[in-house]
């Protein structure tokens, strides 16, 4: 067991992570542990952009920019923290172009910006031009330049480390235990502060956008932990993924212009949303496009994929589609052999966002709003603030992780210099230590895949886009079968060095939690709020269920507690589009 002592230690190095390591490590001796090259991180594949009030194209505000993110969180959203969001995205991405980020330009030069569904001006009169883009590679440019940056600050990086243990002293964080891929070496981290930045958790669905490695390891470490989640019923399904598939073809596109057709080639979104059409919140896209393809509208799939519908960006022409949305023109050349500025390019909703996970104050500190962790922090995808309340905008997430992710940075940065290093409990790594060992135990257990496929279908039919009581209840029982049966699975492959069998296994575990906590979360509220709709339950229900939900993990059982929800601006009104 190899050890290290830093004052801070950041798990996570994607967007929401690097920023948060750049601030902190003005004053603290900062380490990064990632278990991804920090560049693969999966805000590299963010596309449409960044959302910011800058007003470059037509006038704009940030109060707008917050209150359509509280309308468009269908009001779950704490919105003093919606405020900040807003407020703070002009300053963000001003800083991020002086920082070197490469963002695409209007003629006169000025960072150049694009529609997305749920923006508007002056409280939802019509669609405004708020995301600021580097063409359909936003994240990719986000994610590059924060990593030079911290580069350039001598943040120490630990590649390729798989964080399997957070270590808690009482209500107190006192480091963490990691797996070096490379070795199989177990790490053992004693420091001042700990910040999870591990992303989402779309792998626990059969068609998402999100990439392998989004398997929400750090919310699942901290229920493991003790300590409650928040919010876990709200997954987003964006609407248009590539049909069969899953990998995303960015709301930019409807931003552009491109229009949603059935199969008769009708504009459908003209009977859900009359007044932002295809540019409504992407719940309520999803769910027209589930309804289309439930009336037969839908185009006709095959045995293997479900109907889908069409994406039409043809009329956009060719200059607009190969600069504005070069990467999806290759996406779609390169796995449909079609061009979209010829043909519609044929999408189905697929899962994508994490509303909820770790309940934090808007420093990044974790807090249930009655316990408070000290020196424990979590930002961006894992955390739940709340910004995002029952369904996030577009571009809004890449503002969260820079806004957020420096403000919990600068949180840590103070907060290292008046607090000691803590102690270390005796025997702090054996946990993840026997957790290896078992799975090389030499006894034959079944293999991982078919696990990963039985959740999946599961949480995917079963707490999708359109939820019921009795396929919930059904899936909630599989799961808890699935975390028994589990305890049998061992590693294949009994070498040390990059045992990709071994992370599997880590991996899955967190998703099953995961699952459990999210498709009991989904059963416990019965009404009908943003992305979490319940065909028994359809509508909204703000005098019964306009509260957090805080979920703990307590061994197959999930415990339901609540926290008030913050709406000292505007009073939560219906929601038309
Ligand atoms: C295809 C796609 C397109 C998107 N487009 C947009 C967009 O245009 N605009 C927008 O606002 N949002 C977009 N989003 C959402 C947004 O990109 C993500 O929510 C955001 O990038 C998440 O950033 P993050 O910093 O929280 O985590 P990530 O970027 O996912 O990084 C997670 C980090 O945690 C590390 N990690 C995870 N588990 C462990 C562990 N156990 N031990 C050590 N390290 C670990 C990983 O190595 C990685 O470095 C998109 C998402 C997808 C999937």
């Amino acid at each position: 067991m190899i050890k290290h002592e830093y004052d801070a230690v950041i798990v996570g190095a994607g967007g929401s992570g690097l920023y948060a390591a750049l601030e902190a490590s003005k004053t603290a001796r900062t380490a990064v542990v990632s278990k991804l090259f920090p560049s693969r991180s999966h805000t590299g594949a963010a596309q449409g952009g960044i959302g910011a009030a800058l007003g470059n194209v037509e006038e704009d505000k940030p109060e707008w920019h917050a209150f359509d993110t509280v309308k468009g969180g269908d009001y779950l959203v704490d919105q003093q923290a919606a405020k900040i969001l807003a407020e703070d995205a002009v300053r963000a991405v001003y800083d991020l172009e002086n920082r070197g980020l490469p963002f695409s330009r209007t003629d006169e030069g000025k960072i150049a910006q694009r529609r997305f569904g749920g923006h508007t001006h002056h409280f939802g009169e019509g669609p405004v031009h708020r995301s600021c883009y580097a063409a359909d590679r936003t994240g990719h440019m986000i994610l590059q330049t924060l990593y030079q940056q911290c580069i350039k600050n001598d943040v120490s990086f630990f590649d390729e480390f798989q964080a399997m243990d957070v270590i808690m002293d009482g209500n107190r964080v006192a480091g963490i235990v990691a797996l070096e891929l490379a070795t199989g070496e177990i790490h053992l981290f004693r420091s001042k502060a700990v910040l999870f930045a591990t992303g989402g958790f779309g792998r626990m669905f059969k068609i998402t956008s999100n990439a392998y490695a989004n398997t929400g390891d750090g919310p699942a470490l901290l229920a493991r932990a003790g300590i409650p989640l928040m919010d876990m019923e709200f997954y987003q399904f964006h609407p248009t993924g590539i049909k069969g598939m899953g990998i995303l073809i960015t709301e930019g596109v409807r931003g552009e212009g491109g229009i949603l057709r059935n199969r008769s080639g009708e504009r459908f979104m003209e009977t859900y949303a009359p007044t932002l059409l295809d540019l409504a919140p992407r719940d309520m896209v999803s769910r027209a496009i589930m309804t289309e393809i439930a009336a037969g509208r839908g185009v006709r799939g095959d045995r293997k994929i479900d109907d889908y519908v069409m994406l039409d960006a043809t009329h956009l022409g060719k200059e607009t589609v190969y600069s504005k949305i070069p990467d999806i023109a290759d996406f779609c050349k390169t796995y449909l052999a079609i061009d979209p500025a010829e043909k519609p390019m044929p999408v189905q909703p697929t899962a994508h966002y994490a509303m909820g996970g770790i309940p934090t104050t808007i420093d990044g500190v974790v807090t249930t709003g009655t316990v408070t962790y000290d020196g424990l922090y979590a930002v961006g995808e894992c955390a739940c603030v709340s910004v995002h309340g029952a369904n996030r905008l577009g571009t809004n997430s890449l503002v969260d992780l820079v806004v957020f992710g420096r403000r919990a940075g600068m949180h840590i940065a103070d907060y290292v210099k008046g607090a000691s290093m803590p102690s270390l409990p005796e025997g702090a790594e054996e946990a993840a230590v026997k957790k290896i060992e078992r799975l090389h135990d030499g006894s034959k257990g079944p293999h991982v895949g078919p696990f990963y496929t039985r959740m999946q279908e599961a949480m995917m039919a079963k707490v999708g886009v359109y939820r019921n009581e009795r396929p919930m209840t059904e899936a909630v029982d599989l799961i808890r079968t699935l975390r028994d049966e589990f305890r049998a699975v061992r590693s294949e492959d009994t070498n040390k060095a990059f045992n990709s069998d071994v992370l599997g296994i880590l991996e899955l575990e967190n998703l099953l939690d995961l699952s459990l906590v999210t498709a009991a979360s989904a059963l416990n509220r019965k009404e009908s709020r943003g992305a979490h709709s319940r065909e028994d339950y359809p509508e909204r229900d703000d005098a019964g269920w306009l509260k957090h939900t805080l979920a703990s993990l307590d061994g197959q059982d999930v415990k339901i507690d609540y926290k008030d929800v913050d709406t000292s601006i505007w009073e939560p009104k219906p929601r038309t589009y």
